[in-house]
Formats: structure tokens, C-alpha cells, sequence
């Protein structure tokens, strides 16, 4: 049988970044493993091919709020160590420039996602590391609360003192992280809190909405019916609903509710503009346009394809002339452009969520190390922890702070040895 110092299941963005760290210690002979037949399938789809790195944040009290409340509590010592300016300076340090763009995201500077995987592979192309591409993991066996060895569907058994657990959640099955792995980690002692589809696309139960398929909306407001709390930004109407950058962040709530009842959500398209201030913008627009047919007195305000609808919602005759629109008409007109409900009625699931909400009880894990506190010799990051981020490069963010310190801490017992 092999055997290993350290032994990392799964080759994503945390296990990657685990690999390279606790490689620096020549001695320690390791192996990584992946289901698929190269590293970062994941990774290679995030922003959009392009991979939205991290965020331009530099304070990580500020970080940690665009987690899970778990989550970023638990990343708050990790942000300490190794936060974002850490994880900038590593990837500089070590060949891969980044830069910043609309929004405080960070990309390589160039190339795509290949470029952050093909760095990694170039520097886990080393002596001390073994890698089993297209390996499944299929059984984790334990004895006296250690892993003594984990069987693979390749027949292969391998064995190591200590094991790194980077398998990812369960969204986005397609690129190898299909979530089987968590039932392997529940026999093997620990807990699973409860897994949901996190940054998903909402269905959504409007026809008109769904007909305006295609239409991107920026600078608008979404929030959950009743909540005080809105979320500013753009978002998409698609042929089974609502998406884009707002919906997929309100999408981890909504998700939690709907199981027990209807989800309404309500979108704003002028957010920047009072009850107020918008009716006294619609006086304006229609002064201007007063001889005009009402329907065409919104062009100034509106997106061309929305004005029907809203004009719809409105309950205003599309025949008046702007002049015969009453105050009340306007005053409702207003309204309704401030707060369009939309209807929710699912979500499309694991299949296409960005992320995965739950996964490793943080109860049962060391922030400082990333140590199991069921298991003696192993040790988690990324994504199959009970932590997930908004867009923007949060998520990664996990998986570098993670990874970093699963890997660091791993190469420090080595040297204790
Ligand atoms: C379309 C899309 C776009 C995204 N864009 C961004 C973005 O721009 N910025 C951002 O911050 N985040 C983004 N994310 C989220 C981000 O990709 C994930 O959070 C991240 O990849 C998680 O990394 P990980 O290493 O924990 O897990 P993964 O990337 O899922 O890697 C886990 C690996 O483990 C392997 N594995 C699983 N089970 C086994 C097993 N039993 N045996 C062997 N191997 C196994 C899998 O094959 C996989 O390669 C995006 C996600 C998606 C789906």
C-alpha cells in the first residue's frame, strides 16, 4: 500500500492552494486526488472563465460580512493570517499578476481561469508530490478516531499520516464536486449541516417576466417582501424567472423560506429616487411629453420593453394622453416602479448553484488550523465547511484562507516531528 505524509482529496482552488503550501517542506511526501482527469474544473467557470480571484477588501472585520454568519466567523482568525492582501501577495510573489476591476473584483492580470490553474499545476509538478487524476474516493476508513486509509474506485488503497479534505460542496455536480463524499465524512464521525443550493437562479411564477427573457437590469433594488434589508445592483429576467449578480445574493434566504412558504420578492427599479423624488421626476417627463401618448412618456425613465408591463401594473388606460393621467395615476405609477412584486416559486437547484450553503459543522473544526476536532489527523478547506460567500470573490477568498492555512499548519507538525 502507498503510503503518504499528507494525503489531499480533491484538486480545487482549497486543495490546490493546500497542496502548494505544504509542499514547501521538501520532506513531506504527498499526494492530491481528483476525480477528474485535471485540477480546477470548478475553478475554470468562475467569473465567467475568467476567475473573479478575491476583493479588493483589505479589512477583514468588513470581509467576513459578506459570508454566512458561521462562516464569517470562523474565517475572522483566518482573514488575520492570511486575508486578502496575503493572498495578493502570493499569487505576486510567486508569478501570477492580478489586477482590479469595475466592482473591486480581482482577475488575472492576463490570460483566464486556465492561467490561475496552469499556475498551480506548474508549481504542484514537484518530487515530493503525487497526483491520481480520474481517482475517486469511495471510502474513508477510521480507526481510533484517525483515517488509516481511504480506498478509491480505481481499487488502489492509499494511506497517509494526515489527510487534507478539499472535496468541494455539492453544486455544480458536472465539474466533480457532487456532494457523495459528505455521507463517507459523516460515518467517519462529524456532522453535516443541512446542504442547500446557495447563489442560485430563481423560478419565478410571473409570465411576463419570463416573455422579457434576456432583459439586464442595472442599478436596481431587490428585497425579500417585509424585510427591511435591500440589495443594490444589477440583476436579469430569464426564461424560468430572475438571476444576476442581486437575485443570486438574495438567493441563499429565499431558498431557506420557500420550503415553507411563498417567497415574494420586491424590485425597485429607481432606488436612488424617493417615492418623492421619483413622482416629481414623473411631473417632469410629463410637462414634457404632455401632448404625447402616455405610453411614450417613460422612454426618459424606463427600459423600452419594461414600459408595457409597468404601464400594465399600473392599471393606467395605454390611450390617455399624458395630460389626462390623474395625480393618483401618477402617484400609483410611482409605486409601482418602486416596488414590482415578484412571485417565487423555486429555484433551479444544485445543478446550476454557484455555491453550496452547509457542508462540515463549523462547531467541529479549528478556525486556527483547520484541524477536525472528531478526527485526529485531518484536516478540511474550502468549500465542504459550512461556509459560503456572496459574488464577487468571496468564495475563492475561502478557499485561499482555507487552504493556506490547512496546508501551512500541516507543514508545521511536519516540522515538530
Ligand atoms: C459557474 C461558477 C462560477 C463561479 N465563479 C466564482 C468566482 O468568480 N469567484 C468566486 O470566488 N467563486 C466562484 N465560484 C465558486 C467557486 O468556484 C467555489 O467556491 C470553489 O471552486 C470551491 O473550491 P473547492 O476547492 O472547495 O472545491 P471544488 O472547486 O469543488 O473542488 C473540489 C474537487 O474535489 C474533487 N472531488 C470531490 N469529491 C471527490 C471524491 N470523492 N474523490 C476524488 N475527488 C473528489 C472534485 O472533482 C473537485 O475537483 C463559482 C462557481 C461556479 C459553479
Amino acid at each position: 500500500m502507498l503510503k503518504y505524509d499528507l494525503i489531499i482529496i480533491g484538486g480545487g482552488p482549497a486543495g490546490m492552494m493546500a497542496g502548494f503550501i505544504a509542499s514547501q517542506n521538501k520532506n513531506n511526501k504527498i499526494l492530491i486526488i481528483d476525480r477528474n482527469k485535471s485540477f480546477g474544473r470548478k475553478l475554470s467557470l468562475t467569473g465567467k472563465g475568467r476567475c473573479n480571484i478575491t476583493h479588493n477588501e483589505m479589512d477583514f472585520k468588513k470581509m467576513i460580512q459578506y459570508y454566512n454568519s458561521e462562516g464569517g466567523k470562523f474565517l475572522f482568525s483566518g482573514f488575520s493570517k492570511f486575508g486578502v492582501k496575503e493572498t495578493l501577495n502570493f499569487f505576486k510573489k510567486n508569478g501570477l499578476d492580478l489586477k482590479v476591476e469595475r466592482g473591486n473584483r480581482y482577475f488575472p492580470k492576463e490570460g483566464d481561469s486556465q492561467s490561475v490553474i496552469d499556475f498551480f499545476e506548474k508549481n504542484l509538478k514537484k518530487d515530493n508530490i503525487d497526483i491520481f487524476y480520474s481517482s475517486k474516493v469511495t471510502k474513508l476508513n477510521v480507526k481510533n478516531k484517525k483515517i488509516i486509509n481511504i480506498e478509491l474506485s480505481d481499487d488502489r488503497v492509499v494511506s497517509a499520516s494526515n489527510y487534507i479534505i478539499a472535496s468541494g460542496g455539492k453544486s455544480y455536480p458536472i465539474t466533480g464536486s457532487d456532494g457523495l463524499i459528505f455521507d463517507l465524512i459523516k460515518k467517519a464521525g462529524h456532522n453535516i449541516s443541512d446542504l442547500t443550493p446557495a447563489l442560485v437562479p430563481l423560478k419565478c411564477k410571473e409570465e411576463w417576466i419570463k416573455k422579457l427573457s434576456g432583459l439586464s437590469l442595472k442599478n436596481v433594488s431587490l428585497k425579500i417582501k417585509g424585510s427591511k434589508k435591500s440589495i443594490f445592483g444589477e440583476m436579469l429576467f430569464t426564461h424560468f424567472g430572475v438571476s444576476g449578480p442581486i437575485v443570486l445574493n438574495i438567493s441563499n434566504t429565499v431558498v431557506k423560506m420557500i420550503s415553507t412558504k411563498d417567497v415574494i420578492l420586491c424590485l425597485d427599479l429607481k432606488p436612488a429616487l424617493t417615492l418623492k423624488a421619483l413622482d416629481l421626476r414623473l411631473q417632469r417627463d410629463f410637462d414634457k411629453y404632455a401632448n404625447h401618448d402616455f405610453k411614450n412618456s417613460l422612454n426618459d425613465l424606463l427600459p423600452q420593453n419594461l414600459i408595457k408591463e409597468i404601464i400594465k401594473l399600473s392599471g393606467i388606460s395605454f390611450h390617455k394622453k399624458v395630460h389626462q393621467v390623474t395625480k393618483e395615476e401618477r402617484l400609483k405609477l410611482a409605486k409601482v416602479i418602486k416596488n414590482i412584486e415578484i412571485t417565487i416559486s423555486g429555484h433551479l437547484g444544485f445543478e446550476t448553484a454557484i455555491v453550496t450553503s452547509g457542508g462540515i459543522d463549523l462547531k467541529e473544526v479549528d478556525q486556527k488550523n483547520m484541524k477536525s476536532k472528531i478526527l485526529d489527523n485531518v484536516y478540511f478547506c474550502g468549500e465542504v465547511l459550512n461556509i459560503d460567500g456572496k459574488t464577487g470573490g468571496y468564495n475563492l477568498q475561502a478557499c485561499w484562507t482555507t487552504g493556506f492555512i490547512a496546508g501551512s499548519n500541516f507543514t508545521n507538525n511536519v516540522d515538530k516531528k
